[in-house]
């Protein structure tokens, strides 16, 4: 053994024996509230003495990986990583994240055995001491790693001194905590390097991306993705702004209640209160809405030639009798007949008749489904989704047939009303009931005992009548 490795070893072994004991007989409720200050205090710098050790052990393991020999493949581990996960029980992210930091305040040794400078001297001072945690550290050495790059040695020097200097405190301020170290370093980064903005954004830029599937074994379609800070924050807003909790008013809608915002008007009980969507669930169905709506825009991308249809593939038996499945083209899970009919009813349907040997017969031009003046019709009628409480506006919704298509019910402005897309979709099952009486839509639910005219329009006179 080295005379190095001995004195270590000796003060470890000695420091375990003496604090054994007394750790193990610790009860923090017999100390006196100025005691256990104290110990909370002392003890903490302890662990930060023994994790400037544990730091710079795990530190040289990349060192005796690299190089001629390769000690640790030696020794049978598969990494630097895997012997300090190995020896100390620490999780693969955890020994990584300690072997980084380790690798980067370490001092190194020369071919000839000579000490050379740990890259950052003060950081390094400040742990070894005792003085600065492995989180501070941490924040530090990665915000004057990120500038290195682009500044001057010297200047990137002093910002470390003086955040050093900061973080572990003086006689004259207290230690700053590790979470004021990232907004002292954020500043200081930003003073020395005021164009690193933009080299962040080319690389936000540069990683930004979405992916849409596969689907799942339980039908459902992921999405993952990085969006650029831009792009994110106004989904976000738009989603939130229809997320939000919103209220409805009691009983018939007055005279002036048109005039009025439904948000300020006398509210008796949330939507949340009928609504048994998560906030998740109703950020997913404000989404749908704003891709029904984007499929609805005039100029919307073709796909081979016509405009981005879904193909659903589905027996004639099926759609009459309304019972069965069929299938998304390019999806593997199977799709109910009932979600095949509502998405007919707002994008319509172009029949095609095969024989079995899937030779066409036969193209039906496109039906069943309100055409865009029966839609501007009906906008102009109903100015939203007519759901109570619901702020969906026209253009995100879907008609809806209220009698529905295969029990007879035409696709007529009298038989169509709006609907945002999770409305749509549990209105056969939600508390709402919908009728139309002599082509006005009423609704009937949850503060509506009654059947209440129902309508956002805010343009022309109230057409308040109840039937
Ligand atoms: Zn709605």
């Amino acid at each position: 053994m080295t005379t190095h490795g001995a004195a270590l070893q000796d003060a470890v072994a000695h420091a375990t024996e003496v604090l054994t004991a007394p750790v193990a007989g610790l009860v923090p409720g017999r100390l006196s509230t100025s005691e256990w200050m104290m110990m909370v205090r002392d003890v903490e710098r302890l662990g930060r003495l023994v994790d400037a050790a544990r730091v710079a052990l795990a530190g040289d393991a990349e060192q005796r990986t690299g190089g001629p020999v390769d000690a640790l493949a030696a020794l049978r581990f598969a990494s630097a990583v895997d012997a300090v996960a190995t020896l100390t029980g620490l999780a693969d992210r955890d020994a990584k994240r300690r072997i980084r930091l380790g690798a980067t305040l370490n001092a190194g040794l020369s071919l000839t055995g000579a000490e050379t400078r740990s890259v950052y001297p003060s950081v390094a001072r400040a742990v070894s001491a005792g003085n600065l945690g492995v989180d501070a550290a941490t924040i530090l050495t990665d915000a004057l790693e990120g500038v290195s790059p682009r500044i001057d040695p010297v200047v990137i020097a002093e910002a470390e001194e003086a955040l050093v200097h900061l973080a572990e405190g003086s006689p004259d301020h207290p230690p700053l905590r590790a979470d004021l170290v990232r907004g002292q370093a954020h500043l200081f980064v930003e003073a020395i390097d005021p164009d690193g903005v933009r080299p962040r954004e080319e690389v936000a830029r540069r990683k930004r991306r979405f992916t849409i599937g596969p689907d799942t074994h339980d039908g459902l379609i992921p999405v993952h993705g990085l969006l650029t800070l831009e792009i994110g924050a106004g989904l976000k807003r738009l989603i939130d702004a229809h997320v939000r909790k919103v209220t409805f008013t009691d009983g018939p809608r007055q005279l002036d209640d048109t005039t009025r915002p439904v948000e300020a008007a006398e509210s008796v009980e949330s939507v949340e209160s009928v609504d048994d969507r998560t906030p998740a669930q109703r950020r997913h169905d404000t989404l749908a809405d704003i891709v029904s709506a984007a499929s609805r825009v005039k100029d919307a991308p073709e796909l081979a030639g016509a405009a981005p249809a879904i193909i659903v593939t589905v027996t004639q038996t099926v759609l009459d009798s309304g019972r069965g499945v069929g299938s998304i083209d390019g999806v593997d899970t199977p799709i109910s007949v009932d979600a095949i009919e509502k998405m007919t009813d707002s994008r319509g349907i172009q029949t095609v008749t095969m024989n079995p040997d899937r030779r066409i017969l036969s193209l039906g031009s496109v039906q069943r489904c309100f055409t865009s003046s029966q839609r501007r019709a009906i906008t102009a009628r109903d100015g939203g989704c007519v759901i109570p409480g619901c702020t969906t506006p026209a253009g995100w919704c879907e008609v809806h047939h209220v009698i529905p298509w295969r029990a007879g019910g035409e696709t007529h402005t009298d038989n169509g009303v709006l609907l945002c897309w999770g409305h749509h979709q549990n209105i056969d099952r939600g508390p709402w009931r919908l009728t139309m009486s002599d082509g006005i839509p009423h609704v009937r639910g949850p503060g509506h005992p009654d059947r209440t005219h129902t309508t956002k329009t805010r343009t022309g006179p109230p057409l308040t009548r109840t039937g």
